[in-house]
């Protein structure tokens, strides 16, 4: 069931990964199949064709992973000092820089991501591991004072909460699975994750590389199967302290729902519809390429795409003119086609979905501009879709206030810097955000008008967890990076200590 053969470049260990029969659940520091023995299969979206089966977990798989997770947060592990999980990080970062392109080769070919962009990811990886290591070792109560008569002592304590159940979208697993599993080792609390069905193939063969690096049996966890089974079943059991989530609002409010069986604390990263701000006095040569791969990087499915450009009136036609030509200059291609610079969206019914948006954008009156069109030739059996854009376009219209996630950029013409903020605002998301302009007082307005939990100032889409990002609004909450990530994954207890 694979197409290894058409991909000569292909590694031996990625090619030994795709040769085998079924993809188990990993529970335990084992492969594991599901209890029922059912199985899904994961497609390649360059090709169009299964390439692989895997386990369909499901409430009983969820419960003997969470079992598993509970013994090793009890076990061993619980006397991990701060040193030791710090060493197990930076073990890791080492191993994982070492197995870099066997992974890179098995998210390109079950999500779609081209190798060039993967590749361009270590760097991020390798940092986030690095700030999870610093964190082992930055875990830290206070020493309060009191008004309690007498000789009482007081201070706070921080704690692993303990078994936290990681639910993964499948936009980029290989590297977003690590906000959870970082955390989770810094901090000592175990994990169960399950993957996205569409993407789960780069967390199965982490959690193997993990064990194999050190990580004790039970520590992480990976139940894969459909959101509405093995999902749920998580987010709805009552051993599992806290949820971490990353996916779409919809699946959020649901998350949420189930969430109070036990009243679980939550971290939850949804959508966006991010407004990039070009002003009249940006400097194009920047800001163009700039604000197209804000929408275009991971062809459109990124939560904080930038996908309203919002471009003041004068400008219009000439960022217009040059970001057509940008245009020309993205190649789209197979994953493993190093020369790609964007690959195919995940899935037939991703692809029909963000079609859709072609024709919606169209009868309601926006001008599409280039683009819009399934790609056809050596490329017409995969999900791709040509890069399009929009212009002419108002924010009441659907493609300015539904998630497209996919190649869709709409340019939406503004006056002055207030009218930008008032449009920026006018959504009920708040992820993202850009703002382009030479004078830093009008950057430093639209910085402090726009109601969202990033903004970035002539760039577009860094993410350091040193500074971390976050969502407001139907964007959800809870920080990822800096000690405000680390804090979902502990709790605080106050100590009175009387001598
Ligand atoms: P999704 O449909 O919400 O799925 C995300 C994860 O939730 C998958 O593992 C899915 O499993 C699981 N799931 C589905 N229904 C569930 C349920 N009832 N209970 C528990 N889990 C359930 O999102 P997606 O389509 O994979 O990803 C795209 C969305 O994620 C976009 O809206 C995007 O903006 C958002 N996103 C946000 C961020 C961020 O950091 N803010 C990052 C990436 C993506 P199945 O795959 O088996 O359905
Ligand atoms: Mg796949």
């Amino acid at each position: 069931m694979t197409t290894i053969q058409q991909s000569p470049a292909l590694s031996e260990q990625a090619q030994n990964f795709w040769s085998r029969e079924v993809h188990h659940l990993f529970i335990d520091g084992q492969m594991v199949p599901a209890q029922s023995g059912k199985t899904l299969t994961t497609t390649n979206p360059s090709t169009g064709e299964p390439l692989a089966r895997f386990a369909s977990g499901g409430q009983a798989d969820v419960d003997h992973a969470v079992l598993a997770a509970r013994k090793a947060f009890n076990g061993p592990w619980s006397s991990w000092n701060p040193y030791e999980r710090q060493a197990l990080l930076m073990r890791i970062a080492d191993v994982l820089d070492h197995r870099f392109e066997e992974l890179i080769q098995i998210e390109a070919m079950d999500m779609g991501a081209p190798v060039s962009r993967l590749r361009n990811t270590k760097a991020s990886l390798m940092k986030m591991l690095a700030f999870f290591a610093s964190q082992a070792t930055s875990i830290s109560g206070e020493t309060l004072m009191n008004g309690i008569p007498g000789n009482v002592t007081t201070m706070t304590l921080k704690a692993p909460v303990g078994v936290i159940g990681g639910i993964i979208p499948w936009n980029g697993p290989l590297n977003s699975q690590f906000w959870i599993i970082g955390a989770v080792l810094a901090s000592g609390c175990t994990a169960v994750l399950k993957p996205a069905s569409e993407a789960s193939m780069s967390v199965l063969r982490v959690a193997e590389i993990l064990h194999e690096a050190g990580v004790p049996a039970g520590v992480i966890n990976v139940v894969t199967g459909s959101g509405r089974e093995a999902g749920n079943a998580l987010a709805a059991h009552h051993d599992v302290d806290r949820i971490a989530f990353t996916g779409s609002t919809e699946t959020g409010r649901r998350i949420i729902e189930a969430s109070t069986v036990n009243i679980k604390k939550l971290q939850l990263e949804l959508g966006g519809k991010s407004a990039d701000i070009i002003c009249a006095d940006a400097d194009l040569a920047k800001a163009v390429p700039g604000a197209a791969m804000g929408v275009f990087a991971n062809s459109g499915q990124i939560c904080f795409a930038g996908t309203r450009v919002l471009v003041q009136r004068p400008i219009v036609e000439e960022f217009t003119d040059r970001l057509l030509a940008f245009m020309k200059t993205l190649r789209v291609g197979h994953s493993l086609d190093s020369a790609a610079a964007l690959g195919p969206v995940i899935s037939q019914p991703q692809l029909d979905t963000v079609l859709s948006y072609i024709d919606i954008g169209r009868n309601e009156g926006a001008e599409l501009l280039c683009g819009g069109k399934r790609m056809g030739n050596e490329l017409r059996n995969g999900y791709f879709m040509e890069p399009s854009v929009f212009g002419g376009v108002t924010n009441e219209m659907r493609i300015a206030r539904e998630e497209i996630f996919g190649p869709v950029l709409s340019i939406l013409p503004f006056d002055d810097v207030d009218e930008a903020i008032a449009i920026a605002n006018d959504s009920e998301y708040g992820l993202g955000g850009a703002v382009w302009s030479q004078n830093l007082s009008t950057a430093l307005r639209v910085v402090q008008g726009v109601h969202t939990g990033t903004m970035w100032v002539n760039c577009y889409g860094y993410i350091d967890p040193l500074v971390g990002f976050s969502g407001t609004k139907l964007s959800g909450y809870g920080s990822k990076g800096t000690a405000a990530h680390m804090d979902t994954y502990l709790y605080t207890k106050s100590v009175y200590l009387q001598l």
